[in-house]
């Protein structure tokens, strides 16, 4: 029973956006670059496994990268990345 679920996972996990089967996209996925990590979530809103991925990292307490289309950082999920470095002086109005 139990090997005939993880046979169904690897059918799953074939179909995978990321899965090129070079690995050059691991970058992508763990970069803390704002438009590598856009690139990657735009990767994962195409995926088939997108609900999976993303609960399978909670349940594995991912600390780091993009799983799912959202972002894990210091073990906890992020609704967006900051640039690095100070805010612009005029960061309120751009909030406003
Ligand atoms: S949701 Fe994203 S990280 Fe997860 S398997 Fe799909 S492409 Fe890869």
């Amino acid at each position: 029973m139990l090997a005939e679920r993880w046979e169904d996972r690897e059918t799953e996990w074939a179909t995978a956006r990321c899965k090129d089967g070079t690995g050059d996209l691991t970058a992508l996925f763990f970069s803390e670059q704002l438009d590598d990590i856009a690139r990657a979530k735009a990767i994962c809103a195409e995926c088939p496994l997108r609900e999976a991925c993303f609960e399978d990292a909670l349940a594995r307490h991912e600390p780091y990268g993009v799983w799912g289309g959202r972002l894990f950082f210091k073990g906890k999920v992020l609704a967006f990345k900051r640039p690095r470095g100070r805010p612009p002086k005029n960061a309120q109005s751009m909030i406003a």
